[in-house]
């Protein structure tokens, strides 16, 4: 398959072709149609398989010249600091020419900024759980009721870390009419509690 028959906007097929993502990989051109159609999605991926571009590039798709709201549309969630950069590394590289905005939501870095920030509604918030959760119940500056796409990333190593709590916390506090994508290497029991919670029908992936 080719990203034209992914059916990409100009705008993301300039960015791929800049990145050198010359063809999409399995995983992306399984996931890039199921979500830009607004199903759930469930997959079980490696890292390695491309995952990260499978769900950036639908919600940049999807929210690109979309209007100005008061809330921000797009939720990721990942396990650590460290991916949550990577990810903000890769949205950087594929939104040159959709121009959304996003906010990384990590511990160890000034909460007045992003608050500051968030104010600002970003379309996608790229957040690790802790602060997360420390943003919904302390400071208020984020509202998820009106969240359009919520991302698990790598949810088994989330929960491995112990943030089972805080999975549920989030899935609570978003808007019931979300679409929510689930990547995960492997299914675990807690996995699946987790999809039990947070998923509506999955569309089933493996790559
Ligand atoms: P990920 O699984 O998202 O961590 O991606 C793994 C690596 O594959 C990263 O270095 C990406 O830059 C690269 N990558 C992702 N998608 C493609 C693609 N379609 N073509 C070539 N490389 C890719």
């Amino acid at each position: 398959k080719t990203w034209q028959d992914l059916g990409l906007i100009k705008p993301l097929l300039k960015a791929v072709e800049e990145m050198q993502y010359e063809f999409p990989t399995n995983i992306q051109s399984l996931a890039i149609p199921a979500a830009l159609q607004g199903k759930d999605l469930l997959a079980s991926s490696l890292t390695g398989s491309g995952k990260t571009a499978a769900f950036l590039i639908p919600i940049l798709q999807k929210f690109y010249r979309s209007p100005f709201t008061n809330y921000s549309k797009a939720l990721i969630v990942t396990p650590t600091r460290e991916l949550a950069f990577q990810i903000y590394e890769v949205f950087t590289k594929l939104n040159k020419y959709t121009k959304l905005r996003a906010c990384l939501v990590i511990g160890q870095s000034a909460m007045q900024k992003q608050e500051a920030e968030l104010r600002g509604n970003p379309e996608v918030i790229i957040a690790t759980p802790g602060r997360l959760i420390d943003h919904l119940q302390n400071s208020r500056s984020i509202d998820l009721d009106n969240l359009e796409v919520l991302i698990f990333d790598e949810a088994d190593k989330l929960l491995d870390l112990g943030f089972e709590a805080a999975a549920q916390n989030i899935v609570e506090n978003c808007n019931r009419e979300r679409q929510t994508l689930l990547f995960s290497a492997t299914l675990t029991s807690e996995v699946n509690k987790l999809i039990d919670i947070a998923l509506r029908k999955p569309i089933r992936i493996q790559a």
